[in-house]
């Protein structure tokens, strides 16, 4: 199941690539743009636009939450999304790009040096580059997911 999101989505997006979902985070307000777009790349349309959200019933979740947490439950529910653990943090929060993995050599002058000496497990992100590990950040979004009810 892929995504589209509009403006006023932004924690949202990231949150969903967080999980493993193909996600786009459309910015502009140019809507015939999104619709068209989310028709070709068969996306599921997620926005808190009622007016959009109307004009493609079917093909859109409309959100009238305003806070992260509930947001997530309602896509999750209304979706009737699996959390599958080996998805999540396979994406670059950023980009929406698939991480790859990468040798532990080659971010030795990327990443803090703590971080290096007490990680093995290292993905890049194709297109920005990021590097990702799975430190306490990972941790700490787990614990955000449990308290969202998601987890
Ligand atoms: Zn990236």
């Amino acid at each position: 199941m892929r995504f589209i999101l509009t403006k006023e989505l932004g924690r949202l997006s990231r949150w969903l690539r967080i999980l493993g979902f193909d996600t786009v985070y459309f910015k502009e307000e140019n809507y015939s743009k999104l619709l068209l777009l989310a028709l070709r790349e068969e996306r599921i349309i997620i926005t808190r636009n009622k007016t959009l959200a109307e004009r493609v019933a079917a093909k859109a979740v409309y959100l009238k939450e305003e806070n992260l947490p509930e947001q997530l439950k309602k896509v999750i529910k209304r979706l009737n999304l699996k959390i599958e653990e080996n998805k999540m943090f396979s994406r670059c929060v950023i980009c929406n790009k698939s991480l790859e993995e990468i040798e532990k050599e080659k971010v030795k002058e990327r990443v803090p040096e703590y971080v290096y000496r007490t990680q093995e497990d290292f993905m890049e992100c194709p297109q920005c580059k990021r590097v990702y590990w799975p430190g306490s950040h990972w941790q700490n979004i787990r614990e955000a997911l449990n308290k969202a009810g998601v987890k």
